[in-house]
């Protein structure tokens, strides 16, 4: 089976798990013991994991607060900026395709009196910074775009919105759970107040993430989610995860080292798969803008074909559709719908995402077998056989 769902998640590294053994067997202390050995160590190994996680963002160690992944440090930065900034104002601005894990927190705000405005995006997926810089207003105290996009590897001006943000004394909170580790992200450059970020996107495991929180100019304040010990600087509380804090570590530091040259390698596969597609197909259309894109991301539409029938043809590659099957009715992605897919074209859309350990055999493969199974649907579609004056309608 080929793995193309790389935005869904992504296989643990094999240095990374090497990097949190010890850690998941004789280095088991407590990192807030202070009494003895085994709590120095882990201790140790978290202010390691610190620094790495600091230095590929361009923070410093000081300013990373440890969670349990990228749902987490959105909820703590949305909600936490929110409560601590209450006296200042009550207006958040976001926009329409983010992660539920910002979309649904925005919606709870909102039934606690909040006012949350959803910018819009354009076909390409992007948001205006000039419509995000007219939305401010006197109560505006915090605006929430993402970096990259999960459906369509959109990649938002980040730095723009952010200088908009600094100039208008609003904090700037940015969900980088698909950015981080695969295009630079510098949260001075960027001018980023919260950053959020999850292992298990970046090749090390689920369950651990970071918040990145400026701590001058401006200092963030935040309202704790979490009450009980006060750990991480009381904005987090609960016993720290180490072996996947030091495996969260261990990925940015091999991100770091690598991110140049995976990202040339996924995007030369991501535009071979692309000219294939292209190639032995027509009626297939990209998703989202080219240009500002994630490098191992591809978003297609294959007209006549409905993704979930396309999947199952696809049997040996794991991929995702734009669709979520809800109970009967198939609801066609909000993403898209969002960015102007018409629903039938939003309907026929897969998510190929690449990662550090495909071949180009694999691609190769995943895109014979899209292509064929695409054929032997639409030879089975009346609407696809009308379309082209064919047999059955003469
Ligand atoms: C995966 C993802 C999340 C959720 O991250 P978890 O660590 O799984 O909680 C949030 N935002 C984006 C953009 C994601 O891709």
């Amino acid at each position: 089976m080929v793995y193309l769902d790389h935005h869904a998640t992504t296989p643990l590294d094999p240095r990374v798990l090497a990097a949190m053994m010890p850690y998941l067997t004789g280095k088991f202390g407590n990192a807030a013991s202070r009494n003895h050995k085994f709590g120095w160590e882990a201790e140790q190994a978290v202010d390691e994991s610190r620094k790495q996680i600091a230095r590929l963002i361009g923070a410093s160690p000081r300013e990373i607060i440890f969670t349990s992944g990228a749902t987490e440090s959105d909820n703590l930065a949305i909600k936490g900026v929110a409560e601590a900034y209450a006296g200042q104002g009550d207006h958040v601005i976001t926009c329409a395709i983010e992660h539920k894990a910002v979309l649904d927190v925005c919606r709870k705000l909102e039934q606690r009196g909040a006012r949350v405005t959803r910018l819009p995006v354009g076909r390409d997926g992007l948001v205006d910074p000039g419509a995000m810089e007219a939305a401010i207003g006197e109560r505006t105290v915090l605006v929430s775009i993402m970096y990259a996009n999960n459906e369509v590897g959109a990649i938002q001006p980040v730095a723009e919105i952010g200088r908009i943000c600094r100039e208008r004394g609003v904090l700037f909170h940015s969900d980088a759970a698909q950015a981080v580790g695969k295009v630079p992200v510098d949260v001075d450059a960027d001018y980023i107040d919260l950053l959020s970020i999850s292992a298990h996107k970046m090749y090390g495991p689920k369950g651990a993430g970071a918040l990145y929180v400026r701590r001058r100019d401006p200092r963030v304040q935040l309202t704790a989610q979490m009450d009980g010990g006060g750990h991480e600087r009381g904005m987090r509380s609960g016993t720290l995860n180490v072996p996947g804090i030091v495996g969260l570590g261990e990925a940015c530091a091999i991100c770091g080292r690598e991110m140049d040259e995976e990202s040339a390698r996924l995007r030369r596969l991501r535009d071979r798969l692309r000219a294939k597609l292209e190639a032995e197909l027509e009626e297939v259309s990209i998703n989202g803008s080219m240009e500002h894109r994630l490098p191992h991301n591809l978003n297609m539409s294959f007209a006549y074909v409905e993704a979930e029938s396309l999947m199952m043809a696809m049997s040996g590659v794991a991929v995702s559709s734009g669709s979520a099957c809800t109970s009967a009715t198939m609801e066609p992605s909000y993403v898209l719908r969002a960015m102007g897919v018409a629903d039938d074209a939003a309907r026929t859309s897969i998510r190929f995402g690449l990662g550090r350990f495909n071949t180009e055999e694999e691609v190769d493969y995943a895109a014979a077998s899209a292509i064929e199974a695409v054929k032997s649907l639409r030879e089975l579609s009346p609407l696809y056989d009308m379309a082209k004056g064919g047999k059955w309608f003469k």
